[in-house]
């Protein structure tokens, strides 16, 4: 089966040309209509359909967000019925509306114990924002305003505003941005493919970046580093699971230097590691906690800032001591996307979601495997539930990649595409990633490995 490009080219296809901007786009390339945009007009499970009638397995859950499956019903009846009983009222100044504090309480009874608070939010990218300003915050009110670096990874995604984009350690979010601002550090990045001194174990590789961790918080004066910021498992920089005992390590640097640890959980949050966090997955203590996109399985933007009690403790001395907290979006704790949130928790227990991306996610992992990784061109087939990454190199025996950077997974991407599968060639290397809704079935990963396999073969044939 093969799918062409969209054909309808109408006023609706003008308007988009002419009116929109899109995130992440060839700008000029869809402006011109050199690249047709696709028109998505609806979905059910794992399937979205565009206007052109094409149907395509959506491998990637949109953006690894629509983790309860497209069309759920009971989903959209409660924003519906929320919308029509109180579209918004705002939550400053103490005021409540039902679904915020029923979310609010579903989340702080799936977060580890010693979490104690939600802030909502309307994106992972404010969310991160909001924890920044709250580490500062934290700091200031102990009498230690000069801690207030950051550091995060290379290859990390945070999100794309100021803050945010600082945080991310993707070269393209920060060149001709003036991105990172002062004050955001990036330390090594924890994917043992990439390591510099080939020589390394894993193990050897999990000291060689801790050792280059403390050597930043060192010559920059621990006395200046508020927090770190990290993923449990690095997903736009390649969905790369962590190597041996890295969390672990890092945990124990940060409590010696009184830094806090920032888990951003926007992908792995509910479920999609198998685990309910990739916190809890990988036996981490976070002070804050980052998440969005799985909440409300993109059925309505929102976001949260989950923060610890010993954070909590000091916010709450402060505002004794200074008045109210002063930070807050006009749409915190919108009651129609925490509607949204209530519902697809919900789901999310009673489809048994994470247990399926527990069980799942590895027949993905071997099925990737049993595909592809006698492939000459196949570096690395990774992941971890339902998140997963074929990495092609020009060589890997030799370690050199194809030059420039994704010159070849957006080949595959668009192969599979026209197979009928829809999966991302990640930036900065030749990765095809996938993170499809976790209601994903056994059968249904059956289809997109054969999808991969054929459009490697037509893209690669058996090596190049
Ligand atoms: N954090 C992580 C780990 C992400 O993957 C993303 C988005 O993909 C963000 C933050 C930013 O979230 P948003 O796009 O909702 O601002």
């Amino acid at each position: 089966m093969t799918l062409d490009l969209p054909s309808i080219n109408d006023e609706l296809a003008a308007w988009d040309r002419d009116c929109l901007l899109h995130p992440t786009t060839h700008t000029a390339n869809h402006a011109r209509g050199d690249v047709p945009g696709r028109i998505i007009t609806g979905g059910s499970g794992v399937y979205v359909e565009d206007r052109d009638g094409n149907r395509f397995l959506d491998a990637f859950g949109a953006l690894y967000c629509v983790n309860a499956g497209y069309g759920r019903r009971e989903i959209a009846d409660a924003m519906s019925e929320q919308a029509h009983k109180l579209a918004f009222f705002h939550a400053f100044a103490g005021h409540g509306n039902e679904p915020a504090i029923r979310l609010a309480k579903m989340i702080m009874d799936r977060a580890p114990d010693h979490m104690a608070r939600v802030y909502f939010g309307l994106s992972g990218s404010d969310a991160n924002e909001t924890n920044v300003k709250l580490a500062w915050h934290y700091n200031i009110l102990r009498g230690k305003p000069e801690k207030r670096k950051i550091i995060s990874r290379w290859r990390a995604y945070h999100g794309s505003g100021l803050v945010s984009g600082s945080l991310t350690g993707l070269k393209a979010y920060h060149a001709r941005f003036h991105l990172p601002l002062p004050g955001f550090l990036h330390t090594d990045t924890p994917h043992y493919l990439r390591r510099e001194d080939a020589s390394q174990t894993p193990e050897q590789f999990t000291d060689h970046l801790i050792a280059r961790l403390v050597a930043l918080i060192e010559a920059e004066g621990p006395e200046t580093i508020a927090a770190f910021i990290g993923e449990p498992i690095m997903g736009t920089g390649g969905i790369v699971p962590p190597p041996p005992g890295y969390w672990e390590k890092v945990q124990a640097v940060l409590d010696r230097y009184d830094i806090l640890l920032i888990a951003d959980e926007v992908v792995t949050g509910f479920g999609r590691t198998g685990s309910m966090f990739g916190s809890i997955h990988y036996g981490l203590k976070p002070d804050f906690m980052t998440i969005a996109k799985g909440l409300t399985s993109a059925y309505a933007p929102l976001s949260g800032s989950i923060i610890s009690q010993r954070v909590f403790d000091v916010l709450m001395k402060g505002s004794d001591d200074f008045g109210a907290l002063a930070h807050g979006w006009t749409y915190s704790a919108h009651p129609v996307s925490c509607a949204a949130g209530v519902a697809t928790l919900q789901l999310v227990d009673d489809l048994g979601l994470v247990g399926n991306a527990a069980s799942t996610g590895p027949y993905l992992n071997a099925s990737l495997k049993a595909a592809l990784a006698d492939h000459p061109n196949v570096a690395e087939v990774r992941g971890e539930g339902l998140m997963a990454a074929v990495e092609f190199m020009a060589d890997p025996a030799a370690r050199t990649w194809f030059d420039p950077p994704m010159s070849v997974s957006l080949k595959i991407s668009a192969a599979m595409m026209r197979r009928g599968v829809i999966a991302r060639a990640m930036p900065e290397g030749d990765i095809i990633g996938f993170a499809p809704p976790l209601c994903i079935t056994p059968a249904e990963v059956d289809t997109v490995v054969q999808a991969i396999r054929d459009a490697v073969h037509e893209v690669l044939g058996s090596g190049v």
